[in-house]
């Protein structure tokens, strides 16, 4: 997903911008001529905060800044967190300052989200005055949040009676992250998805559910929450990326003014560190609970923890790997899972995951009877042997590389402003402190 660039690529370090800001150090820019931007890369020289602007001539300006975070545990802290920063802060100390604003402002995007390695808070307007407006709103609810303990509650998890009026009834879990996660790992592919992940990544941040697993969520206290916004909401774990016409000089004199003013340098490093291989395959059984039925339903998925996601070539060949092989019905891995009798259809996990600092591919069967496992093994081996053994003719590798060149090249859909699909391209790059331009 990292991938922005194209072979045009002009590489320019010397052309320095015309106006810097003495609280930034500036370390390079790129032109990237296929896109028609200018990729310029800053430190904040006191606290350590990366600011990578894309200069562009596009009116619709775009704002994101990103933590690394970093959980190692499934109370659902980051995702929380995330949530209880919008409820009010030192300058807008009314609760849901947000929601206010997404009904007053002319913003085209607003949103926070949490990811398996960061936490990021874009927006998106046309509006100059809106977006400054909307500036302030931001980094003052992410550098000077509220974190009132009641937002905690009412976020994250509280006990309460099933029936309100009833002090009789039941206690129960509330809260609105907790509802929002017994929703999601409802979902059958949820906890598929989780429980490959536990086992691909026995020891790093993606063991655990980012988002919280309900049965955890409860076991988070309101002062780990605020230990967490300590060590992670700090301009030295901060990468701030801006897009659109404004000049990083002028979003830089707000940044200063606003918050990394007020703060020292945090001697902490968060980072995901390089996963631990395993010496030798492992196999896994587990359970999910599923409705009723006739037909088989169990899902059996083979998983390869590969290289890093942010080294270029490493991306590169892993993504041409997968699209090889499961790109369509044509390619031998996929077709060889949609024509087998052993499941009822090629796992909705087939395929590469690259957001993480380790990237991993898939491939498996839904539907299966729980002691097909081994079938579906020797299938995919076989299939991976044939391809090795025989190759693949030129034309389907020709066609897999057309189509991931016009892939990188190709930033729209999703209906995500453009400037917002091009940082989020290049965000978890950054995260992992590589170069987001390439
Ligand atoms: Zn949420």
């Amino acid at each position: 997903m990292a991938v922005v660039s194209s072979p045009n690529t002009e590489q320019n370090n010397s052309i320095q911008p015309p106006k810097l800001h003495p609280a930034f150090e500036w370390q390079r820019s790129e032109e990237i001529s296929s896109l028609n931007i200018t990729m310029e890369e800053y430190v904040h020289r006191v606290t350590g905060a990366k600011h990578f602007h894309l200069s562009s001539e596009n009116t619709e300006n775009v704002f994101l800044v990103a933590f690394r975070t970093v959980p190692m545990d499934s109370s659902g802290v980051a995702h929380i967190l995330e949530h209880t920063a919008l409820c009010g802060s030192k300058n807008f100390p009314v609760r849901d300052p947000f929601f206010m604003m997404i009904r007053r402002s002319l913003n085209t995007f607003m949103n926070a989200m949490t990811s398996s390695d960061w936490t990021a808070y874009p927006f998106a307007s046309k509006n100059k005055k809106d977006f400054n407006n909307l500036l302030s709103v931001y980094l003052d609810a992410t550098f000077f949040s509220r974190l009132h303990e009641l937002d905690f509650a009412q976020e994250g998890h509280r006990l309460e009676f099933a029936e309100p009026e009833n002090p009789d009834s039941e206690l129960q879990y509330k809260g609105v992250v907790f509802n929002e996660m017994k929703g999601a790992m409802s979902s059958t592919n949820s906890v598929l998805w989780q429980t490959i992940s536990k086992y691909v990544f026995p020891t790093t941040t993606y063991h655990f559910n980012s988002g919280g697993e309900p049965d955890h969520i409860p076991d988070l206290s309101y002062q780990q929450l605020l230990d967490f916004y300590k060590s992670h909401y700090h301009p030295s774990n901060a990468v701030f990326m801006t897009f659109g016409d404004i000049s990083a000089f002028d979003h830089q004199e707000k940044f200063q003014e606003q918050a990394l003013s007020h703060f020292d340098k945090l001697d902490i490093n968060i980072e995901v560190k390089d996963e631990k291989r395993y010496l030798a395959p492992i196999a896994v059984e587990e359970s999910y609970a599923s409705e009723e039925s006739e037909k088989p339903q169990s899902h059996v998925v083979l998983a390869w923890l590969l290289g890093h996601s942010s080294d270029l070539g490493e991306l590169f060949r892993a993504e041409l790997v997968s699209s090889v092989l499961l790109d369509n019905s044509a390619s031998p891995l996929l077709r060889a899972l949609e024509t087998s009798d052993i499941g009822s259809s090629p796992s909705p996990m087939c395929g590469l995951e690259d957001s993480n600092r380790e990237m991993s591919i898939m491939a498996g069967l839904e539907g299966c009877l729980a002691e097909s496992s081994e079938a579906v093994e020797r299938l995919i081996i076989k299939t991976l042997e044939d391809v090795v053994k025989n190759g693949i003719p030129y034309a389907q590798v020709e066609a897999s590389l057309h189509q991931l060149e016009l892939h990188q090249r190709e930033i729209s859909g999703d209906g995500y402003p453009y400037g917002l699909q091009l940082i989020l391209a290049g965000l978890s790059t950054a995260i992992h402190r590589g170069d987001p331009s390439s």
